[in-house]
């Protein structure tokens, strides 16, 4: 097995590679609406058929007793949004200055591709893999996975793998590729306080009857403290204060917190006492109120008080917090602030634990050195502040370790009018895709 030749030919089939790439994302794959199942369906069957073309399924490499890696993405994509706001239309794969624009560009079709023709061309070039492969591509990661865990869980022995690897995060800056070593987890919450069975008169009972808006703004204030600091007793009990080492390697890729607030147009950054933004963002736990909804919100004044109100809350959890006792925690603290006066209730709908690696184990240690060689440039480590509920799910049922190869850029519109991948993050994300393979048979042999 030769890493040159593989290289070679990536070279020399570029163009096919790419058009490929650009075949892929005409599919209008929207798995939140309904219209499009025709479309999911065509696409997932393009894809089954570009592996059986290769003469392979799904799965590729025969040797048992090797290294098995599964590589997981996602062929849905998000809704388009207003297509106004698109310089081209979102499933018409555009070229402008060096970048592919189209909807799933980079999240996730163009990087999961990046894999495909990794595969392929080891396939073609060496007639072998340096390890086992196995795909397993989603198209329901839009909507939540709703169905994932129960596959992985029915197909745990066939999907049996030693690492998990994903390119669905993004790069540090325009030159350094990044291996994510960690996501924040994410509980969420909805609470509803009930005063008066209607709407009253705020001149008859106002001052005499407890209001639920008022209850709520006083609960939902008491959950932060002055000082940034989550109220609920227990919150950071098993959190970990960053150590020296890790402070300086996110010091070294931390952004300039005045830049970051002009980018964002807030007059100035805001979070807990005594860390740094890039801390708060990936290694500190948050808590955010989502929406409020009560009362009157039309022209002019009514002056009610409100039968009731209620609020959407979630937080970001990390290592070590969990989100059932987190989540008995919130409701503990919050009933404890709620008077006699008012009826609480809260939903949780979303409980997902923070998912944390670390860089030395032989697959992270392969994955930057396929990375630092396919970009000529040393990978960052990334410490993400967003929820991947997929990697407590394979390391609880195929205890195996995710590594987050990024390829695209952080600003490259995911979710967003004009969505872009820069032509070469492909062409170096599949060399190092490609080489990725061959480092980790080198270090697991
Ligand atoms: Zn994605």
């Amino acid at each position: 097995m030769s890493k040159q030749a593989v290289l070679d030919s990536l070279d020399a089939n570029r163009q096919a590679n790419f058009d490929r790439l650009l075949e892929f994302l005409r599919f209008e794959t929207i798995s939140a609406q309904s219209q499009h199942r025709g479309d999911m369906q065509a696409c997932a069957d393009w894809l089954v058929r570009l592996f059986t073309t290769a003469g392979v399924l799904a799965r590729a490499g025969n040797d048992d007793a090797r290294t098995t890696v599964l590589v997981y993405g996602h062929y849905d994509v998000q809704p388009v949004g207003d297509e106004k706001l698109w310089q081209s239309p979102p499933f018409e794969p555009t070229i402008r200055d060096g970048r592919i624009v189209a909807r799933g560009a980079a999240d996730d079709k163009g990087q999961i591709f990046t894999h495909v023709v990794a595969t392929l061309a080891w396939i073609n070039a060496a007639r072998t893999l340096p390890v086992r492969v196995i795909f397993l591509i989603e198209g329901e990661e839009e909507i939540g996975s709703p169905n994932l865990g129960t596959f992985v869980q029915r197909h745990a022995d066939e999907l049996a793998c030693d690492y998990v690897v994903l390119s669905d995060t993004a790069k540090l800056d325009a030159d350094t590729p990044a291996l994510t070593v960690s996501t924040r987890g994410l509980l969420y919450k909805q609470l509803t306080i009930a005063g008066p069975s209607k709407d009253l008169h705020s001149g008859l009972y106002g001052g005499a009857v407890g209001n639920p808006l008022n209850t709520l703004a006083k609960i939902l204030a008491s959950l932060v403290d002055k000082k940034g600091r989550v109220t609920i007793p227990g919150f950071y009990d098993n959190v970990q204060t960053p150590d020296v080492h890790q402070r300086e390697a996110l010091a070294r890729i931390a952004p300039n917190d005045d830049n970051m607030a002009n980018a964002l147009g807030c007059p100035a950054l805001a979070g807990e006492e005594g860390y740094t933004t890039i801390e708060r963002i990936g290694v500190r736990p948050s808590l955010d109120v989502n929406g409020i909804i009560g009362g009157y919100t039309g022209e002019g004044s009514s002056t009610i008080i409100p039968a009731r109100a209620s609020a959407k809350v979630s937080m970001r959890l990390v290592e070590g917090q969990q989100p059932d006792a987190i989540s008995q925690a919130f409701d503990k603290a919050v009933a404890a602030a709620c008077p006699p006066s008012v009826r609480l209730s809260i939903e949780t709908s979303a409980a997902c634990e923070a998912y944390a690696t670390r860089a030395d184990t032989p697959g992270a240690q392969a994955a930057l050195a396929a990375m630092a060689a396919a970009y000529d440039a040393q990978p960052a480590l990334l410490y993400e502040g967003a929820t991947l509920p997929i990697l407590p799910l394979f390391r609880r049922v195929l205890r195996a370790d995710s590594l987050m190869m990024g390829y695209c850029m952080r600003d490259c519109n995911a979710h967003s009018p004009n969505e872009f991948f820069h032509v070469s993050d492909f062409e170096a994300g599949c060399r190092a895709s490609a080489l990725f393979l061959a480092e980790l048979a080198d270090r697991v042999r």
